[in-house]
């Protein structure tokens, strides 16, 4: 096929779905493997099969089926993992899995380090690996992409907000789904990858999982976008190259005015005028001894977002200035406080790209769509179904 037919093609593509309103015409069932509590060194975790009946499989055999009464304890020896039920040893082995169906669900404790219990849907499974239990939760992509909603969103929200976090969490999770898979998963549980305690506890996340199935955000070129958002814009959202050096073509900077009355609009921070400028000398060789340059450190102003602080050809980056001092983010203002201070006052949560969450949360409570919202804080995208994606992508 010639490219610009092909070009064609994909626009009239773009076109139709738009204009049938994105509906999924086929979603076949897909799973995803994340390692769970993947930031702490377990030695000793229980199960409890919370509904339905579990296959226990020990290296390669079935040894056992569980379901609610029996509790399952699975302990750390040496590079094998021992697995009792209700106190009694029935082994030691390498790989362990409990194997169900995706509705049913497991209770799942950390014992050591003592941790409050999960409950997750799909299967378990779990081996040693360099001094620790390497949990794998093997689930349906939905499951997942809900379990993430809750995780990253909250809960009691509403539902046109947990849809865009949907298609987010879902976009995010297909774009970086071989982050791990050199170490035998595809994602983590932190926020490394994306946040995931297991099931939702919100039942409408659920059915905003559904209202979205399939959907993904994507570029002009079709492919997946960097799914970046941010708690609270300040109200004015950041390019990309200003904040991780690559410059893409849909988080660009937006006016954002939803932001602005929201919990995270705004902080301030006192700190000593003397430790301001000794850290712009000796971290970032500003000329603070000159005049104008301790003049602009102690007036520095943002009417709009700055990447630096600058004077003559000294430049201070931002964003190392929010990471030193721990600042909620970039964009900020300077101004002398009492004798021997100064007070930093600053706009917005994170590091300003792509949805604000709080903006879009309040764009949702003034009525605007899931589509509406993803239209506004990323440029240039298009919401499309996953499974159509390869069939127009150039090969
Ligand atoms: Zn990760």
């Amino acid at each position: 096929m010639s490219y610009s037919l092909k070009k064609i093609l994909q626009i009239i593509f773009v076109l139709v779905l738009l204009f049938f309103g994105l509906t999924s015409f086929f979603i076949p069932v897909e799973n995803i493997q994340i390692r769970i509590f993947s930031h702490l060194k377990v030695t000793v975790f229980s199960l409890y099969a919370n509904q339905g009946t579990y296959k226990i499989i020990a290296d390669g055999n079935v040894i056992a089926s569980t379901s609610g009464e029996a509790d399952y304890k699975f302990s750390l020896k040496g590079d094998s993992v021992e697995l009792s039920k209700n106190d009694t040893i029935l082994g030691t082995y390498k790989y362990l899995k409990l194997s169900g169906t995706n509705n049913q669900e497991i209770k799942l404790r950390i014992v050591e380090p003592d941790r409050k219990g999960r409950v997750y849907q799909g299967n378990i499974s779990c081996s040693a690996n360099e001094g620790t239990l390497k949990i794998i939760n093997e689930i349906e992509l939905d499951n997942y992409i809900a379990g993430v909603t809750e995780a990253e969103a909250g809960s009691r929200t509403t539902a046109e907000f947990y849809k865009v976090q949907t298609i987010l969490a879902r976009t995010f999770a297909l774009a970086h789904i071989n982050k791990h898979i050199t170490e035998g998963f595809s994602l983590c549980d932190q926020v490394h990858c994306q946040a995931y305690f297991g099931k939702p506890r919100d039942y409408r996340i659920f059915d905003a999982t559904e209202a979205t199935k399939g959907q993904v955000v994507v570029d002009e070129n079709l492919n997946l976008i960097v799914a970046a958002f941010h708690s609270n814009s300040g109200g004015q959202t950041a390019n990309s190259e200003d904040v991780w050096g690559s410059k893409t073509s849909y988080l660009r900077s937006i006016v954002d005015t939803f932001s602005i009355k929201m919990p995270n609009a705004r902080w301030e921070r006192k700190m000593l005028t003397e430790d301001w400028l000794l850290y712009l000398k000796v971290k970032h060789n500003f000329p603070v001894d000159n005049a104008e340059a301790k003049k602009v450190a102690l007036h520095f102003q943002q009417p709009s977002r700055k990447v630096f602080l600058e004077c003559n050809k000294s430049k201070v980056p931002l964003k190392n200035v929010r990471q030193d001092l721990q600042l909620k983010s970039t964009f900020f203002s300077i101004s002398p406080y009492g004798k021997d201070s100064i007070l930093i006052k600053g706009r917005g949560y994170g590091h300003g790209l792509g949805m604000c969450q709080e903006g879009a949360m309040r764009m949702s409570k003034l009525g605007y769509k899931h589509t509406d919202i993803l239209n506004f804080y990323y440029q240039n995208i298009q919401l499309i179904d996953l499974h159509k994606l390869s069939f127009f992508r150039d090969e």
